[in-house]
């Protein structure tokens, strides 16, 4: 085996020479290849169709999903380093990347049964079909599993949705939905079921493109289930245990999504590096002053702390066995792994605006993008708030 030499940061964080080598080869793709997409991306609100395929034929797609069903088998640390290389390349790109590999196919891979693996995970990894999870609705955001409308009612051998699905990132573009609806809605949060729903099943229909502040080109939705036939083959697991699948789903979202802000905040950071070295003020560059200094020390300080909690993190999904979580340690862990990241990647962001000044405010600069990009760390997978009440409850008990 190749010895690499492993950088010191590296070290600290316990990353084998193996994880690195995934990361470094990642990075200088996306950055090649992926980076240059972001300015059309944002201004014109653009997808650019052929940047699934790229990432399927790389081996970036189905990336926890084992070769068997043609995904990179990768553990959860290596993944993640892949998702915060993306996020710092392609913010956009990144989030459309976490809802197909993270919230469908992962989960799919995770609590579907083998002739649904068999379906559906060969072209998910390999881009040819694009992946969403509709779980939000108009009245269902933080309390998603009590607020929730959405009905599947068995008919036969198929079930019967009605309802309809807010903010669904791809939900304009994705091939194949994993979607939660209520089987037994007397039951409330414990009367849902899973559902592998694809466009084409009568009754499905995307009620409307949303425009976003930030991640611009990732297309983002409503979806409309209008007696929506769905065959009860599809559905993920066994009825009335949605809640199961969507809770351990949440906890492996929080721990993949808190990677990509770790990756942001870097890339601002870096950002703000570069610029406080070359632009000079009062005869002298800007990194001369020890205000400068004191925000570039704090970015680092914040991003660091957070990036040693996520990547253990991580580290601890990978003896998360099938439908586990969604309680317990991983629960409260993952929750404080994306507050953190989340934390540290507004603080990068907004100091690193500070740092370039009133380019900063300029709508078309990367630095600007950036900004508009880390407020949504802070909402989505469960609010900056909903996340203390999940770590709170775990650490009362009861
Ligand atoms: C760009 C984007 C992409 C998204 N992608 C997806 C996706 O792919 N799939 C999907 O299913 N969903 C997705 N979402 C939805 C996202 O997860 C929700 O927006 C989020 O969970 C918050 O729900 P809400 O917007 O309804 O806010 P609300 O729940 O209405 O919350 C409003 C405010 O009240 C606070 N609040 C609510 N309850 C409490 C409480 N008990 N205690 C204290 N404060 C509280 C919240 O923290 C927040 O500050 C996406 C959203 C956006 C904006």
């Amino acid at each position: 085996m190749t010895a690499l030499i492993r950088n010191a940061s590296d070290a600290a964080y316990e990353i084998t020479a193996e994880q690195a080598e995934i990361r470094d080869a990642a990075k200088k793709f996306f950055m090649n290849e992926l980076h240059p997409l972001q300015q059309r991306m944002d201004d014109e609100d653009w997808w650019p169709e052929t940047a699934m395929p790229a990432l399927g034929k790389m081996g970036y797609l189905g990336v926890t999903v084992p070769p068997d069903y043609g995904g990179a088998g990768l553990d959860y640390l290596a993944a993640g380093l892949v998702a915060e290389e993306l996020a710092a390349a392609n913010p956009a790109l990144g989030i459309s990347w976490l809802a197909h590999d993270n919230l469908c196919a992962n989960n799919i891979y995770r609590n579907g049964s083998e002739a649904q693996r068999r379906k559906y995970l060969p072209k998910l990894c390999a881009g040819e079909w694009v992946g969403a999870l509709g779980m939000t609705e108009p009245g269902a955001g933080s309390d998603a599993l009590g607020s929730m409308r959405t009905t599947a009612r068995r008919e036969g051998d198929r079930y019967i949705l009605n309802g309809t699905k807010l903010y669904i990132t791809n939900g304009p573009i994705a091939d194949v939905l994993l979607v939660y609806a209520k089987t037994d809605p007397a039951k409330g949060a414990h009367g849902i079921s899973a559902f592998v729903v694809e466009k084409h099943f009568p009754g499905f229909k995307v009620a409307q493109k949303l425009d976003k502040m930030g991640y611009r080109g990732s297309p983002l939705g409503e979806l409309v289930f209008q007696d929506c036939e769905v065959p009860a083959e599809n559905r993920v697991g066994d009825e009335n245990r949605g809640h199961v699948v969507m809770m351990s789903g949440l906890d492996l979202e929080r721990a993949m999504a808190a990677p990509m802000s770790i990756g942001i905040a870097a890339r601002a950071l870096a950002l703000a590096l570069d610029y406080a070295k070359m632009r000079v003020q009062f005869g002298k560059p800007i990194a001369s002053f020890q205000m400068i200094q004191s925000k570039l020390a704090e970015m680092y300080i914040e991003l660091e702390a957070a990036r040693t909690l996520v990547y253990r993190v991580l580290v601890a999904c990978n003896a998360l066995d099938r439908g586990e979580g969604g309680r317990g340690e991983i629960h409260k862990l993952s929750a404080a792994a994306l507050y953190a990241a989340a934390r540290a990647c507004s603080v990068c962001c907004t100091e690193a605006v500070q740092i370039f000044g009133g380019s900063g405010y300029m709508r078309d600069t990367e630095i600007n993008r950036l900004y508009r990009t880390a407020k949504l760390n802070e909402i989505a997978a469960g609010t900056q708030e909903i996340r203390k009440l999940i770590i709170a409850r775990e650490l009362i008990g009861g």
